[in-house]
C-alpha cells in the first residue's frame, strides 16, 4: 500500500478510495448558469458550495460603512463653516461643533484607509495562497473528506 500511495498521491488517505475530484471541478459540475425569459441565475449543488472557491475582498462594503459617516460629519462640518465665515458673531457658538464634526469625519477618513490597506494586502497576501490550496484540494467521493495534495 505505501508505495502504491508514493506512485499515486491522488487517492484519499481516510478510505483509501482513488474515486477522488478536484475541487474546482466538483465546484464546475455543481453549478449551473439558467435563464429563462425573465430571470437568469446559477443554481448549486451542496457539495459545489462547499467546494466554493475563495473570494478576493472587495471594497464596496467598507466604502459603504466609512463613506456614510464621512459624508455627513464632513457634509455639516463644511456648512457650518461657511455659517462661521459668513456671520462670524452669532454663528460663533457652532465654533465646537464644526471642529468635533470635522474631527470625526477625519477619524473615519483615516479609518477607511487603514481598512482599504488591510483589505489590499489580503488580496496580495493571503487571497493568492488560498485559492493556490483551493486549486489543489481534492474531495474524496467515497467519504466525502476534503483534502489538500501538493504535488
Ligand atoms: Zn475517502
Amino acid at each position: 500500500m505505501a508505495s502504491l500511495s508514493q506512485l499515486n498521491p491522488y487517492h484519499c488517505d481516510q478510505c483509501g478510495a482513488a474515486n477522488v475530484v478536484a475541487a474546482p471541478v466538483l465546484y464546475q459540475q455543481g453549478t449551473h448558469s439558467y435563464s429563462t425569459r425573465f430571470y437568469s441565475g446559477t443554481t448549486q449543488s451542496f457539495s459545489a458550495k462547499a467546494a466554493a472557491p475563495p473570494d478576493p475582498r472587495g471594497y464596496g462594503r467598507p466604502l459603504l460603512l466609512w463613506g456614510i459617516p464621512i459624508c455627513f460629519t464632513l457634509f455639516w462640518g463644511f456648512v457650518g463653516l461657511v455659517g462661521i465665515l459668513d456671520h462670524s458673531k452669532s454663528a460663533m457658538t457652532l465654533g465646537n461643533t464644526v471642529v468635533t464634526l470635522l474631527l470625526i469625519g477625519s477619524i473615519c477618513i483615516c479609518g477607511m484607509l487603514l481598512n482599504f490597506r488591510r483589505i489590499a494586502r489580503y488580496n496580495q497576501q493571503i487571497y493568492p495562497k488560498l485559492q493556490w490550496n483551493w486549486e489543489h484540494t481534492y474531495f474524496c467521493r467515497r467519504c466525502g473528506r476534503f483534502r489538500l495534495i501538493s504535488p
